[in-house]
């Protein structure tokens, strides 16, 4: 058992290193668990990042994350690369503090704040990860501007899926929307304005068997799931929207999740159900998803925590 810190920061994306660095400038000393394989968080896992405010001529995700770490750093926050598994956020003791474990060490504080981020679901193919940022994407508004006059296609078919082909019908030549079966899952109203869309084709019972290119995607091999039957789509962008999990294992039985696994914050604050837990990013927001708007809510995090600090003194 380590002394007793005023923050815990678990989580290296955006909202973590934001929440660092605010908690690291405020004089708390934060101690942030980054992860021991994906400490940066969803950024490090892409090429460009054009939309982060102040980079007028782009980043490369994982140079953000970097300097987002050094700041955070240059202010005195404490990085671990290890991986928190398992914790006790209800405070029941009489002292009211939280415990956060890791496979060796044990630490207490005062106030945690959770940064774990979401994961999107992956199709499982061999190109998928090596083809991220270089045609695979998992973001429409992200990276939908990197496909202008492409042909483009998009894996899913629920309300999300049809949103992000949609979207991209203003960026692509032409949207293939592949759907494993012979209907969308989408609401009436979505699926309507993907019939309604003369820039997007919809191929029923069709799966994606292989990821095709050297550097970049070239081409998609596609599976009828009826037939067996197996064709070439020759897509350049490729956008995989059948979902995404929260990192909120470690939280059950503790902190209060949506059915879907998201923790549920006070909105406009952070705060979770349990006092001096506070919880940012995708973690709880499977609305936005932007890296922007996690550093958003990690700001917002570190200054609830700061306050629920001074409260206690
Ligand atoms: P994350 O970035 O997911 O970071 C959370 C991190 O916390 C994990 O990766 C891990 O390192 C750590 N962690 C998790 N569990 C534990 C644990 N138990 N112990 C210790 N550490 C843990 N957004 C944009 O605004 N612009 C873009 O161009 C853009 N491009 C994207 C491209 C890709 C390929 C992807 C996947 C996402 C993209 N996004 C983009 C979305 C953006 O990356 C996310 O919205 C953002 O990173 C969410 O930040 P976060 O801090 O909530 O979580």
């Amino acid at each position: 058992m380590t002394d007793v810190r005023d923050v815990i920061v678990i989580g290296s994306g955006p909202s973590g290193y934001t929440a660092a660095l605010y908690t690291a400038r405020a004089n708390l000393k934060p101690l942030v668990f980054e992860g021991s394989v994906t400490a940066g968080g969803a950024l490090m896992n892409t090429t460009e990042v054009e939309n982060f405010p102040g980079f007028r001529d782009g980043i490369m995700g994982p140079a953000l994350m970097d300097e987002m770490r050094a700041q955070a750093e240059r202010f005195g926050a404490e990085l671990v690369p290890d991986d928190v598994v398992e914790v006790e956020l209800t405070g029941s003791g009489p002292d009211g503090l939280k415990t956060v474990k890791t496979a060796t060490d044990t630490y207490q504080a005062r106030a945690v704040i959770l940064a774990m981020g979401s994961g999107y679901r992956k199709l499982g193919l061999p190109r998928e990860e090596e083809l991220s940022g270089r045609g695979v994407s998992w973001c429409a508004t992200c990276d939908g501007f990197f496909f202008r006059d492409q042909h483009i296609a998009v894996v899913g078919g629920g309300d999300s899926a049809i949103e992000e082909a949609t979207f991209l019908t203003r960026f692509g030549s032409k949207v293939s929307l592949i759907v494993r079966r012979d209907e969308l899952r989408a609401s009436k109203i979505m699926q309507e304005r993907a019939f309604a869309d003369p820039k997007l084709e919809i191929l029923w019972n069709s799966v994606v068997e292989e990821i095709n290119g050297a550097d970049r995607l070239e081409s998609l091999t596609l599976k009828d799931t009826v037939t067996g039957e197996t064709r070439n789509l020759p897509a350049t962008g490729l956008f995989i929207a059948i979902g995404h999990d929260p990192r909120s294992e470690l939280l059950h039985g503790q902190v209060e999740l949506d059915p879907n696994g998201y923790v549920i914050a006070s909105h406009p604050s952070t705060g979770t159900n349990l006092p001096g837990v506070f919880a940012a990013g995708d973690l709880v927001d499977h609305h936005y998803r932007q890296a922007i708007t996690a550093a958003g809510t990690g700001c917002a995090a570190a200054l609830d925590a700061e306050r629920f600090l001074a409260e206690l003194e």
